[in-house]
């Protein structure tokens, strides 16, 4: 084991932040997945052209080795654009703003006309029961909102509205769900995800609809429970497809069969750019090879860039990896993800031991200096979590997460919703973890 020396470590990590705040790779990288390819969820065409492009630029920065590791994935399409309008009520017609769900069926071309219900979550439906339901369109407007200060968990404490919204509905007669979309912003934009259909209850059409929207539509039923409103969705899913991991490797000068994950998800919602989502954990991944590779830190272990595909819909890519490195018993050190947008980077939540809990410790004093100042213990990362029960260290880069909400699964994600020092930062952050578990390990 190496001597710890916080003064030539702090000397590396200085001149990592310098090299990510004074070149525009990363940025320039986003712009170009952004602009040029824009959403590209998992099996479209638009997810094979970033696939292609997250190629060129990793042989491009000089990465060792780079490959594409197969893998099917669903191949569910939007279709045609989706429409909501209320038909009838006591105050006019009113068009709504809404988007059909990832995963959703299609409405058919006739689109559904029906009463609403409004309800606020599973509970409130159950008490309603068949009676109130039956044939209605089903409303859930729980609004996503908390006093913490971490956004995530008011997320995650909504998300079952979106994703089991449409089944609960259909349990009960309803046919279809209409679900207050996962932000804590108020405005007219619809936000995506996915969600999952109950094998054994009838597939009903499931939409996302603004927070304004939703907002107006409480209100008006409030006046006039007997309005009408109309929903139409052209998704449809045809059978799974051949996608792809991008992956590249730096190899390690001294233990070249060890491994050092840093990575992040290459598909993106169709809807927006997948600019913080998660096109900004793309190209910071990149960027920790290329600062390797400009500064010549020549890593001790192999470092290694993957960009996982199919995190929206059901994670294909990253189950594939976390199974090729379990039959093939390749050695891993860590795994870190970026996927909580390219905000300013706060720190490192982990899933790990009480040895990396004294690492972290360790090594915090180097990192507070440039804002890393949270280590939480607990969640790493989706794609990352898949590795979990294989004992490898999982880290996630923590971001600001104020605004990420106002962004995610929506068409508000685009690429100047980003900024530049943001995204750059966030990049060095993870190079400098990736340096010192390169030095020490754990
Ligand atoms: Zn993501």
């Amino acid at each position: 084991m190496q001597l710890f020396s916080q003064k030539a470590d702090s000397v590396v990590i200085h001149n990592i932040f310098t090299e990510a705040l004074s070149d525009y790779s990363a940025y320039d990288n986003l712009k170009d997945l952004c602009k040029n390819i824009g959403g590209r969820i998992g099996g479209s065409s638009k997810s094979i052209d970033a696939i292609y492009w997250a190629k060129k630029t990793l042989e491009n920065i000089g990465a060792d080795t780079v490959y594409l590791q197969e893998t099917k994935v669903r191949s569910w399409k939007r279709g045609s654009k989706e429409r909501c309008k209320i038909t009838k009520s006591a105050f006019g017609k009113y068009d709504l703003t809404v988007c059909a769900l990832g995963g959703s069926i299609g409405t058919g071309k006739k689109g559904i006309k029906a009463r609403v219900i409004e309800v606020k979550n599973f509970d409130e439906l159950k008490k309603l029961g068949k009676a109130k339901v039956e044939g209605k369109i089903v409303f859930f407007n729980r609004p996503t909102q908390t006093t913490s200060y971490s956004t995530f968990p008011a997320y995650g404490n909504t998300a079952n509205q979106r994703v089991w919204g449409a089944s609960q509905a259909a349990k009960y007669g309803g046919i279809a769900s209409l679900s207050r979309s996962l932000t804590l912003t108020d405005h007219n934009f619809p936000h995506t995800g996915i969600m999952h259909y109950n094998d054994s209850i009838s597939k009903v059409p499931a939409f996302a609809i603004s927070t304004t929207g939703a907002d107006l539509l409480s209100k008006l039923l409030k006046s006039d429970s007997t309005l009408e409103l109309y929903l139409k969705s052209g998704c449809y899913e045809n059978e799974d497809t051949t996608s792809y991991n991008v992956i590249a490797d730096l190899k390690g000068s001294e233990f070249p069969d060890e491994i050092i994950v840093v990575g992040a998800h290459i598909d993106a919602w169709d809807n927006g750019q997948g600019a913080h989502d998660d096109g900004a954990g793309v190209v910071q991944a990149m960027e920790v090879l290329r600062i390797f590779k400009y500064l010549n830190l020549k890593p001790r272990h192999t470092i290694r860039v993957v960009e996982y595909i199919d995190e929206e819909m059901a994670q294909r890519g990253a189950r594939k990896y976390a199974e090729i490195v379990k039959n093939k018993s390749e050695k891993h050190i860590a795994a870190i993800e970026s996927d909580c947008g390219g905000f300013t980077p706060q720190g490192f939540s982990y899933e790990a031991g009480n040895n990396v809990t004294k690492r972290l410790e360790q090594w915090k004093p180097l990192l507070i200096e440039y804002g890393l100042w949270l280590y939480p213990q607990g969640h790493s990362g989706v794609d990352v979590g898949f590795l979990e029960e294989q004992n490898i260290p999982l880290f996630g880069l923590m971001t600001d997460s104020q605004r990420y909400f106002e962004y995610q699964h929506a068409s508000t994600d685009v690429f100047e919703a980003v900024n530049k020092r943001e995204l750059k930062l966030g990049a060095a952050a993870m190079a400098a973890l990736v340096y010192l578990i390169d030095i020490y390990g754990f």
